[in-house]
């Protein structure tokens, strides 16, 4: 057998991401620089977010670029470890992302310095003293390094490395990433977003991929082809009916917007009352909303449509607030994050709405194993929140074509617009049910070469 010697080859792995879908971090390592792809945080499992707090599995000063895919959590909420640690490169993504991803690391520093805080008043950690995995000033450092790229333009890393930009879809600023390195094309697809969505641009072709690391978050799945609206409309009236409340837990950046329009589209369409309150009680999606205004070329709605949609809805950034909006008569609809009740504002509405069956909790984006949102979608009887148990009385529905992810044939759809079969594709971001079945069609279908990344196995893509 053909040996390489790695210190003349390329090679590939995976620090997150591998058989799950949060913790993205792909190493690229080269003869000449070490380049990080994505830098997210793990969520879900206890047994994976406690890898948030041990030392990465590379020294941070030997990495020599990061590229992030867009601005999710579990894509970029390392990066004020890492830089914290020792990382000292740029940090490169498109415009919109920069943008979310300032709002998002903030947010995410200030929610974890209010847990520790709350834990260590209110006694409910089993830790001597809880601590926030970065604070805010942590991720002020590392919003210096942030470097802005355009679409589908070459940047030159080296002589050897340049790397490009194009979109994902999935949410504003999104992108997959391709990277020309010694003389081949690695394409990492990002998380894909679904085609002919309501406001964003389709996912585009890799092109000429070599090798392909493309997310299998639904690979295993088909998204429902009834029509969303018309599930949300039932929905919508059956609450009304029964004088409940619709509490739709959802992620601020992306996922709140296309809702938010489809709820005003309804409306216009007399589907669902007019009168019906729609609260959107995020800070965080409230800023998101302004970044769509932003970049308008990234999106294919016009600005003075969404300016209509916004000034449809009532929009709470104070925790006050959110007891007053839980206190009002009526039936309302609430839009609140986080998009898998692992925190946020959502687990306030959660506490007040479960034990009711006239409420209804609304599921949109994919549950992760180990969060709120998956044990709802399991059937759970009761969910611990803040060291209480509230029993699940209200009904617990789930619309998968609202998902901000492709389903397997969109994502198959997207293998076979690259131009050639690449020597090799694996598959991330994605549990092990999601990332079999997709291996297996990739294997019937195209007759790939087709693997499954593993944490922190040493991938040898080929010598240089
Ligand atoms: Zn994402």
């Amino acid at each position: 057998m053909l040996t390489i010697d790695n210190k003349k080859a390329v090679l590939l792995q995976a620090f997150g991401a591998a058989e799950t879908v949060t913790g993205s971090k792909l190493l690229v390592r080269t003869p000449s620089l070490n380049i990080m792809i994505d830098c997210g945080l793990f969520q879900g499992l206890k047994s994976l977010r406690a890898k948030n707090w041990q030392y990465p599995p590379i020294n941070p000063s030997k990495i020599d670029d990061l590229l992030i895919t867009h601005a999710h959590l579990d894509h970029t909420g390392y990066i004020p470890l890492l830089v914290k640690y020792g990382y000292k490169g740029k940090i490169y993504m498109s415009a919109p992302t920069r943008e979310l991803c300032e709002i998002i690391l903030r947010d995410s520093a200030k929610l974890q310095e209010e847990d520790a805080y709350k834990a260590n008043v209110h006694g409910y950690t089993k830790h001597k003293l809880a601590e926030p995995l970065y604070t805010i000033a942590d991720v002020e450092v590392a919003l210096k390094q942030f470097v802005t790229v355009e679409l589908n333009k070459l940047y030159q890393l080296n002589n050897y490395i340049n790397f490009q930009f194009f979109p994902a879809g999935h949410i504003p600023g999104a992108c997959s990433i391709k990277l020309n390195c010694y003389g081949k094309h690695i394409v990492f697809s990002g998380d894909l977003g679904r085609r002919h969505t309501p406001y964003l641009p389709s996912p585009q072709a890799p092109g000429e991929a070599d090798y392909l690391v493309m997310e299998a978050t639904y690979g295993d799945r088909l998204h429902e082809n009834s029509d969303a609206g018309e599930q949300l409309t039932a929905m919508v009236r059956e609450v009304i009916s029964q004088g409940g409340n619709l509490l739709i837990p959802c992620f601020a950046v992306g996922r709140a917007q296309e809702l938010l329009l489809l709820l005003y589209q309804l409306k216009q369409e007399r589907k669902i009352p007019k009168e019906i309150p729609i609260f959107l009680d995020s800070p965080m999606a409230s800023l998101a909303n302004k970044v769509l205004l932003h970049y308008p070329e990234w999106t294919t709605l016009a600005n003075r449509h969404w300016q209509k949609v916004l000034s449809s809805i009532t929009i709470n950034k104070d925790f006050s607030g959110t007891e007053r909006i839980i206190k009002q008569k009526g039936s309302k609809i609430v839009l609140a994050g986080s998009g898998m009740l692992t925190g946020g504002r959502a687990l306030e509405y959660l506490k007040h709405y479960l034990g009711d069956d006239r409420n209804i909790v609304l599921l949109i984006g994919f549950q992760a194993a180990g969060t709120r949102g998956r044990a709802l979608l399991n059937g759970a009887y009761e969910i611990k929140i803040h060291g209480g148990y509230y029993p699940v009385i209200a009904k617990v529905h789930e619309i998968t074509g609202l998902s901000a992810h492709a389903d397997q044939q969109e994502l198959m759809d997207w293998l076979y617009s690259n131009n050639k079969a690449p020597i090799k594709l694996y598959l991330n971001h994605g549990e092990p049910c999601a990332l079999e079945a997709l291996r297996v069609k990739v294997k019937d279908k195209l007759r790939w070469d087709v693997t499954i990344l593993k944490q922190d196995q040493l991938e040898v893509l080929y010598a240089v």
